[in-house]
């Protein structure tokens, strides 16, 4: 087992390299793949750190190009650089296995364990409207190297960064993370379109206890947002939440602004979560029911804070910001501890 986590290690350190080296040297790699990142503005200094690269759009040509070099078959499908197809569909009647590539005529985004090492691929197709493609962007299954839910986009290239700076900022994708250190802020991950899980705060929180999530601002960003708190705070992490401008997201405001434009941004419109979600669902709200369910969400946000003396501030600062009897915050908290919620 141990060596068979080795061999996929090799596997993918190997693949990351051929998609590099076709991206940097080939020359459909460079039209096309270069040319890609280029219109996405980054920097050849960035495309190296985050060990960009492009895979040809030619159904088998990394399973050749491995299989020439010498790498099984069984390691190009247990990392999900290849896969399977059927021998019938295949049309394939000499009873040959046959095996397709996964990220053929994409962008390569390689995904890095904390310790570096390759755990796994993202690729996205260089164009959104060409036919026949559904997905925008294609992720390695998990494995036994990858687990997607207790790895992070960027961290080994951030961990540093998060310690010095003792805070890390979530964002959603890949480029909001490359666009972010393009523009000089390293400080910061993905979780890469799936929900926080308790696994990737643990791993973050190694590094410090401070983190703001800078998440899109649409339906699904704010969702995330309001589901990440409460975990957040339930493993004593100290949680801002900020939404950029409409039709922004990380990427696209970190090239239009400098980083030291960027943090100030960050500094003046960051909001912890009472704020959020007073924001959110009780300002202009005037109907009692509906404050009242907000107050109780609220509420249940302080529930998760396990630290009594923080819970104790929070509680103060509630109830001096809502208007409300401090009695009644504390009523309502004691009503979610009973009901261990
Ligand atoms: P781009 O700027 O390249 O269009 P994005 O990062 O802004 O991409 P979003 O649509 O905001 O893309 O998605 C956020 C992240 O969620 C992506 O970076 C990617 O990691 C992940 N993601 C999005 N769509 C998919 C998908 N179909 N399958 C797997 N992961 C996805
Ligand atoms: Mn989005
Ligand atoms: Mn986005
Ligand atoms: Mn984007």
């Amino acid at each position: 087992r141990e060596n068979e986590r080795e061999s996929m290690f090799i596997v993918n350190e190997w693949a990351a390299k051929y998609f590099q080296d076709i991206l940097q040297n080939d020359v459909d790699g460079r039209a096309i793949g270069m040319q890609y990142f280029r219109s996405r503005g980054f920097r050849d200094d960035i495309i190296r750190k985050f060990q960009l690269g492009f895979a040809l759009n030619q159904r088998t040509a990394l399973f050749d190009e491995a299989v020439k070099k010498g790498y099984q078959p069984k390691y190009l499908v247990d990392t999900g650089l290849c896969f399977k197809v059927d021998k019938e569909e295949a049309g394939n009647k000499s009873g040959q296995d046959k095996y397709l590539d996964r990220f053929s005529g994409r962008a390569i985004f390689p995904w890095l364990s904390v310790s570096g090492k390759v755990v796994a691929f993202g690729g996205r197709v260089l164009d959104t409207r060409t036919k026949g493609v559904s997905q925008k962007y294609v992720n390695s299954p998990d494995s036994i190297i990858y687990h997607k839910e207790r790895e992070l986009y960027g961290l080994y290239q951030a961990k540093k960064a998060i310690a010095k700076e003792d805070c890390v900022y979530m964002v959603e994708g890949y480029t909001d993370v490359i666009s972010m250190h393009q523009c000089g802020i390293e400080n910061v991950v993905a979780n890469s379109g799936t929900a926080l899980s308790i696994h990737q705060i643990r791993l973050l929180h190694r590094f410090t206890s401070n983190i703001v999530l800078l998440y899109d601002g649409d339906a699904a960003g704010v969702h995330a947002a309001l589901r990440g708190t409460d975990m957040l705070l339930e493993e004593e992490m100290n949680v801002k939440v900020l939404f950029l401008p409409d039709g922004n997201d990380p990427d696209s405001f970190a090239r239009s602004h400098t980083a030291a434009d960027f943090r100030k941004y960050i500094e003046e419109n960051q909001k912890d979560f009472i704020q959020f979600k007073t924001d959110l669902s009780l300002n202009g709200v005037t109907d009692p029911v509906k404050r009242s369910q907000a107050i109780n969400s609220i509420v249940e946000s302080i529930s998760k804070i396990k630290n009594q003396i923080t819970r104790a501030s929070y509680i103060t600062d509630c109830a001096h910001r809502l208007g409300v009897n401090e009695a009644i915050i504390v009523n309502a908290l004691n009503n979610f501890v009973r009901n261990g919620m």
